[in-house]
């Protein structure tokens, strides 16, 4: 009877999860999506307590405290431009969970049995080998992302053939342990080749591509935590390892398309990792035009139809308020507007929704890069906020750009385009981009936030 009210809740943990999922993919629905998919996990964590046989409460109420209190610390330091790095950390200690429980709960059954059913042993394996490579991937792609290591890709001789021995090697480890389940030891070298192999997999992967490994990532840990399900014998685990597993591969998909890589070439090919294309000097040169915020009020005044395209800079500026204040102004002054999203802006999928749904920008406003792009010809002004990569040309035309091939906002077609930037820096990628030489763009060199409050006050001095 018990046994049946536990599965019952966890069924109902399952739903809830399920339609939380569901409901993350419409910004409307989203907010009430997460609180229900959080309550699912509360009942999840709440009947696997009352079912705890092993553990002592003391144990697990340390564990929860300790945390608890780092979770919530890194939390609320973590600036929202940090976020991909703090996904990466979370994706590394759920694998490296995954890893060490699959590992606990070997030592704690194989020494006094001697032996252990062939389905736990296959899944402790498989999990601590998905758990391990997810952990120290992870952690590198961190580092990365953080700047700790040059994130430019590094090519080791011989790369791929190492790789695969690696692989290897931990999988006949593993097998082996699955057949001598005795010789423990073996579990330690799995986690060890599995680590080195994490490394050396996310090593030589360009910084550029990180979102897509951070992605995959994810899925990983899913699938690693689903296997430490069926080693646990806990449904509820199997399930939302699962779920995540599942939709970290759907997006992994999605931003491989945002850049148009194919996942082995992300995985395998090192070409384009660094940062070529032509010298900053030679595509700016003396045709970058610079203009001010009441210019730009002008050509705003006149323009009938007004496009955003928000970047990472918008992000750090932290700007999407008082980008909103100036959307409202146009409205009022009868100017359709509306917002390109590029699928991969900012530093994380969904980064510019965010920011936008933060600022109340109506949704329908919001356009898809696929949608919008058609249509950017006709438009008048776009105002580009801090972005760089995703509306640089050389994506178009230059097939040995370390973008290449990359589907871009096509903001040049505009008849004017305003670049809100506080410099000629370069974007993610660190390449030129010949959208701010352009005939028909003029360069605003200044903070996001500012430069978009300085056309808010100049554009009001003109209505007046
Ligand atoms: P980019 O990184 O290409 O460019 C951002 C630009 O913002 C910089 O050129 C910088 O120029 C400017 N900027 C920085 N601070 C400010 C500020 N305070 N005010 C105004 N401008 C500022 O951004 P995009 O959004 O165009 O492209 C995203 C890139 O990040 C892509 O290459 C993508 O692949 C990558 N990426 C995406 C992830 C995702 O999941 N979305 C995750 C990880 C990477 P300046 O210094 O001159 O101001």
């Amino acid at each position: 009877m018990r046994d049946a009210i536990i599965q019952l809740a966890y069924l109902v943990a399952a739903v809830m999860f399920i339609f939380g999922l569901k409901g993350l993919s419409r910004p409307r629905t989203a907010a009430r999506a997460n609180l229900i998919g959080a309550t699912g996990m509360l009942l999840a964590v709440v009947v696997t307590l009352f079912d705890q046989r092993i553990l002592s409460y003391e144990l697990i109420v340390i564990g929860g405290v300790i945390g608890a209190l780092v979770g919530a610390f890194l939390a609320m330091r973590v600036e929202m431009t940090g976020m991909p790095e703090m996904v990466a950390l979370l994706n590394a200690f759920g694998g490296g969970a995954s890893a060490l429980v699959a590992g606990a709960s070997l030592y704690e059954t194989v020494p006094f049995t001697g032996s252990a059913p062939l389905d736990f042993l296959i899944a402790a394996m498989i999990s601590t080998l998905i758990g391990a490579v997810t952990f120290s991937g992870s952690l590198v792609a961190a580092a990365k992302l953080r700047g700790l290591i040059n994130d430019a890709g590094k090519s080791i001789s011989g790369q791929q053939l190492l790789n695969a021995a690696l692989l290897m090697g931990a999988i006949l480890i593993s097998l082996w342990l699955v057949l001598n389940p005795t010789q423990l030891w073996l579990f330690w070298l799995v986690v060890l080749l599995s680590v080195v192999l994490g490394v050396t997999l996310v090593m030589p992967i360009g910084g550029a591509d990180m979102p897509v490994v951070i992605a995959l990532f994810n899925s990983y840990s899913g699938l690693a935590a689903s296997a430490t399900g069926f080693v646990l014998n806990n449904n509820a685990l199997i399930i939302t390892g699962s779920l995540v597993g599942a939709s970290g591969l759907i997006l992994t998909n999605i931003m491989c398309k945002a850049m148009n890589r194919s996942l082995a070439n992300v995985l395998f090919g090192v070409a384009g990792a660094s940062a070529t294309g032509p010298a900053a000097d030679e595509v700016y040169a003396g045709k970058v035009k610079s203009t001010s915020p009441d210019e730009v009020a002008m050509l705003l005044e006149g323009a009938q139809r007004v496009v955003f395209v928000p970047g990472y800079g918008m992000a750090v500026a932290q700007a999407q308020h008082a980008v909103r204040g100036l959307s409202d102004r146009l409205d009022k002054l009868g100017a359709e507007v509306e917002f390109a999203i590029h699928p991969v802006a900012g530093r994380m999928p969904g980064h510019m929704n965010v920011l936008l749904a933060e600022a109340e920008i109506p949704y329908d406003k919001l356009k898809e890069m696929d949608e919008i792009n058609p249509t950017l010809g006709q438009v008048d002004v776009a105002v580009v906020i801090g972005a760089n990569d995703v509306v640089n040309p050389l994506a178009r035309t230059d097939p040995t750009s370390p973008i290449a091939g990359m589907p871009i906002l096509d903001v040049d077609k505009a008849r004017s385009v305003v670049v809100l930037k506080r410099s000629l820096s370069p974007g993610f990628a660190k390449i030129a981009n010949p959208l701010f030489a352009a005939d028909n763009t003029l360069m605003l060199f200044m903070d996001a936030k500012q430069g978009v409050q300085e056309m808010i006050t100049a554009l009001d001095e003109l209505t007046e």
